[in-house]
């Protein structure tokens, strides 16, 4: 059914279409090679480099990635993926995750996306976190599974504070039970488009790790202050 939605079809034609650039609206590729350093301009810094966060990645995560700023090109992009139907953004933005992840050294044995809601999802078509995550497995020779569903509508993260952020998403994720075996014993790394505090991805890791993960790393497109 989902494949007749109005949504669904509209994405179809807008893939028949030639990509305009997200950045600058250049033809011909949906990130043109001048607006394509944007989504890596992390790239070079070495592992290790400080992440900028006080308290150093959010607990449970070891690990906490990614690849730009929210701004700019990056934020441009984004957008076209999450709300104009662009999902030929994904091919570039999870090669950056892939890349990112692959030179600050990050292991890990099985990419997770973080889930959107039910309902967006239907309403999109698909969930842009997932097909980033999947261009990512495949340049990382990694498997992808989306393993983790939202069971309980949230608020809005960016309606709150940051004190009502972990509140808000605490209890809002599980594992698909029919995925809890891939699950157990594996090193997860969570993928998704945007790192603000890191609650929803410390939700995430937390119903993994309830599921008898051994540890749970994340990687962003980009990280909004
Ligand atoms: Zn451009």
């Amino acid at each position: 059914m989902l494949a007749f939605g109005r949504r669904p079809v509209t994405a179809l034609l807008d893939l028949a279409l030639p990509p305009a650039c997200a950045g600058c609206g250049a033809e011909g590729k949906p990130l043109c090679p001048d607006c394509r350093p944007a989504i890596d301009v992390r790239l070079p810094l070495p592992a290790g480099t400080p992440l900028g966060l006080p308290d150093g990645p959010p607990d449970p995560l070891v690990r906490l990635e990614w690849c730009a700023p929210f701004a700019g090109v990056v934020r441009h992009a984004l957008h076209a993926l999450k709300y104009a139907g662009e999902r030929r953004l994904a091919q570039p933005l999870g090669e950056a995750v892939a890349a990112r992840w692959a030179r600050s050294g990050g292991g890990g044995d099985l990419l997770v996306p973080v889930p959107v809601h039910a309902a967006r999802r239907r309403e999109r078509g698909y969930d842009q976190a997932e097909l980033i995550a999947a261009a990512a497995a495949q340049r990382l020779r990694v498997p992808m599974l989306p393993a983790v569903e939202r069971i309980r509508a949230t608020t809005a993260q960016y309606r709150l504070d940051r004190r009502h952020r972990a509140a808000n998403v605490a209890t809002a994720f599980a594992v698909r039970p029919r995925d809890a075996g891939q699950v157990a014993g594996r090193h997860i790394v969570l993928v998704d488009d945007i790192v603000t505090t890191g609650a929803t991805l410390a939700a995430t890791a937390n119903a993994l790790l309830a599921e008898g993960a051994l540890s749970v790393a994340a990687v962003t497109v980009a990280r909004e202050r």
